[in-house]
């Protein structure tokens, strides 16, 4: 059997997994970066405000991962049929990339933590934060302005850190362009870089 022979399955089946994995994405990669999807945040990467848009966003970016898991049934269907139909391997890869996806977002990472980036209970925490700020006997200061900077949530005010979890993507137009800044945020599924380094050792916090 020649080297070509064997190559080139291999190649169709790389290229399945790959587009199976990608297929669920396109909906936090692509749809949330339109602009007009953004007209109340601020640009991609400055700090972005405590505030009722930041609430929605966090949960337009937790439904369109659901759509996600619509969007899963496309390479799942697909590669079923081209692996019935012809024994392809690009078919199995396309199951595989699928299946895979599945998988990360079913299971969490830590035992009892979310394993989307954006859920109802991260925008109960933040709506909780606000109610704080408002608060004259919980609030930080005088005149608490919350913002939500890369690794934490901070007061713009005394600069008092309110709370250490860094910014997941909110689907905002990325500073360093289309191409490698989806590319990003198909690698980073959602979540901030940080989350894949070891920050600060808190394991008592609830990460989203
Ligand atoms: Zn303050």
């Amino acid at each position: 059997m020649a080297t070509s022979d064997l190559l080139a399955p291999i190649l169709w089946l790389l290229s399945g997994v790959i587009l199976g994995h990608l297929i669920p994405r396109l909906p936090t990669i692509i749809m949330s970066r339109f602009s007009f999807f953004n007209p109340q945040l601020p640009p991609h990467p400055t700090p972005v405000p405590v505030d009722g848009y930041l609430l929605a966003r966090i949960l337009l970016m937790r439904n369109l991962r659901a759509l996600g898991l619509f969007f899963s049934l496309i390479p799942l269907i697909l590669g079923w049929l081209a692996i019935i139909g012809a024994d392809s391997p690009f078919g199995v890869g396309l199951v595989l990339g699928a299946v895979w996806t599945l998988l990360s977002w079913s299971l969490p990472e830590k035992w009892g933590s979310s394993s989307w980036p954006w859920s109802r209970s991260l925008a109960e925490d933040l709506q909780q934060f606000r109610n704080q700020s408002r608060d004259e006997n919980s609030r930080c200061c005088d005149s608490p302005e919350l913002f939500w900077e890369v690794a934490y949530i901070r007061c713009a005010a005394c600069l008092k850190v309110l709370d250490e979890r860094p910014r997941p993507d909110l689907g905002r137009k990325r500073s360093d362009g289309w191409f490698m800044g989806a590319f990003r945020v198909w690698m980073l599924d959602g979540k901030s870089p940080l989350d894949y380094v070891e920050v600060k050792g808190s394991p008592s916090k609830e990460e989203e």
